[in-house]
């Protein structure tokens, strides 16, 4: 049901990056900190949001839905669209299920609540709040895992990562990726234009090139919120994919004469360790 949800014809936003999310969810969750002190439950929640975080994403962005006057910008008053979209989703289909029905009422819906409170955390737009607490937790080291409140953040901050981390697989990986997104905001784009709407930020395909939109979301958003990843678990998961992370970025701005290929891996990315990300 949750891979039928997703639209297959979407080149980014498709069952597939919810499988990529879920696969580095499930590897994050491994990692000593966190393994330690989950519930069975803190789990549950950690996979299911994971694997339905952009449950029936449109293949455009909240700009694109609010500019078009789209239902769904209106029923969520522009704030959050498609974050709020995908939860609710993902409650129906639960409920559709019968996944949580040997349930209390109570429990189920405060399932239902923990998931939408981590799928919502997904909304980039948001980043820097998350980012800010995270950082200012870890300066005070006063996050207790045995706290289910600091769980709860850490799964958030986990799943987090997990959507993003497409610049911290190998390069011959990281590159398919970033070509995918880019298309999909090309695509947008085109609509954009047919429709004589103002260009969104990355979409407009005569200014905008693979490489310079990743160099940018590198920089602004993949390298802090890794960087204090790495700070929090400090392991040979997260070296690993920081390592990855700065040659891809090398190679978008250096590129080699081999990577102009489509299927050639960069010279850097031979030496690299191949960690459980890159498998
Ligand atoms: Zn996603």
């Amino acid at each position: 049901m949750v891979q039928e949800a997703y639209h297959s014809q979407n080149p980014y936003h498709n069952a597939l990056h919810a499988a990529d999310v879920t696969q580095a969810m499930y590897c994050y969750l491994q990692e000593p900190q966190l393994f330690e002190s989950l519930t069975s439950c803190d789990i549950l929640l950690g996979l299911l949001a994971a694997a339905t975080h952009d449950l029936d994403h449109p293949g455009v962005n909240q700009t694109f839905l609010i500019k078009s006057s789209h239902h769904l910008a209106l029923l969520y008053q522009n704030s959050s669209v498609l974050e709020n979209h995908h939860w609710k989703f993902a409650v129906s289909l639960m409920r559709e299920s019968g996944l949580l029905s040997h349930l209390s009422n109570a429990d189920r819906q405060s399932l239902e609540e923990r998931l939408g409170s981590l799928i919502l955390a997904t909304d980039i737009s948001r980043q820097n709040e998350y980012l800010i607490e995270f950082r200012a937790h870890l300066d005070r080291a006063d996050l207790h895992l045995n706290n289910s409140q600091d769980r709860h953040f850490i799964l958030q901050m986990a799943l987090k990562c997990a959507d993003i981390c497409n610049p911290c697989r190998p390069w011959h990986l990281s590159k398919l990726w970033s070509h995918k997104i880019t298309e999909e905001f090309f695509s947008q784009g085109d609509i954009e234009r047919r429709r004589n709407l103002d260009l969104s930020i990355l979409c407009d395909r005569n200014t905008y090139s693979v490489g310079k939109i990743q160099i940018g979301f590198i920089s602004f958003l993949v390298e802090p919120l890794f960087s204090e990843w790495a700070r929090f678990s400090d392991t040979p998961l997260s070296h690993i994919m920081i390592s990855h992370m700065t040659s891809n970025k090398f190679n978008w701005s250096y590129p080699p004469q081999e990577n102009m290929g489509e299927t050639t891996q960069s010279t850097s990315s031979k030496t690299l360790p191949q960690g459980s990300l890159g498998s």
